[in-house]
């Protein structure tokens, strides 16, 4: 329901933790957060209920590190729990997922993936996006993603981080939203723009079907196909 995400040089948790509390109006039944820590080592945090009990989670065993994806979930596809929330990885923790909205065909991926072994961890659709890129992955984090996306369908936001890339991270959107804040040396993103005003004004609002590759000091759009696309700033004179 509520997506951010951050790669640059503050702590990645602390801004998220913020950037998920101001999209609480959205309203969410658990919360998560995934911080590419030392070691390139993805470390999952998750909790059913208010966004306090995650924030207590990670207050009593930090989750430092410069890049992380975070989530506030409204449960579409399988109950309200610490397994269900967000962010999903796959068996070897190689990439994390977080996605707003539903991957319509996930259950004839799931059972594809089952039968190879794969073995899911929760009831949700969005598991299935971790476990596929895991299956599909030849090294190439950005071809791997964009070949995922030819498999899944439905209405998404979705953000990606990958363990074996920890210079980038992937988004991208269908009937969902999802913005890009473009900072100095840093970069934010949000399912809305409440999330990262605090941090910029100048932003990429991503049109459907767009892929964004984030860096800390770049910020590149292209088609699903990789077509560039050369972005407009937006820039929000509002305030939150
Ligand atoms: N369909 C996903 C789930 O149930 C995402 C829900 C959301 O948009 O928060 O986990």
């Amino acid at each position: 329901c509520g997506i951010v995400g951050y790669i640059g040089f503050e702590d990645a948790s602390t801004f998220m933790l913020d950037g998920l509390s101001k999209l609480e109006y959205r309203g969410y039944d658990s919360a998560g957060i995934a911080v590419l820590g030392p070691d390139n080592v993805i470390k999952v945090q998750k909790k059913v209920g208010r966004l306090a009990n995650l924030e207590g989670v990670v207050k009593a065993d930090p989750n430092p590190g410069f890049m992380g994806i975070g989530h506030t979930r409204w449960a579409t596809h399988g109950r309200p729990s610490d397994m269900n929330a967000h962010p999903h990885t796959d068996a070897k923790g190689l990439f994390a997922v977080v996605h707003n909205g539903i991957v319509e065909n996930y259950l004839p991926i799931k059972e594809e993936l089952l039968k190879k072994g794969y073995e899911f961890k929760s009831e949700t659709d969005t598991e299935v996006v971790a476990h596929l890129l895991a299956d599909m992955y030849d090294g190439d984090f950005e071809g791997t993603v964009r070949r995922m996306l030819d498999r899944i369908e439905g209405s998404y936001s979705l953000v990606i981080m990958c363990a074996d890339d920890p210079s980038r991270i992937i988004c991208t959107k269908q009937d969902n939203p999802l913005v890009i804040g473009l900072g100095k040396g840093e970069n934010f993103i949000a399912s809305d723009i409440p999330a990262i005003i605090n941090h910029t004004r100048d932003t990429y609002i991503l049109n459907d079907g767009e892929v964004a590759i984030v860096t800390k000091d770049s910020v590149s759009v292209s088609d699903r196909a990789g077509n560039p696309i050369n972005k407009k700033v937006f820039h929000v004179t509002w305030n939150a």
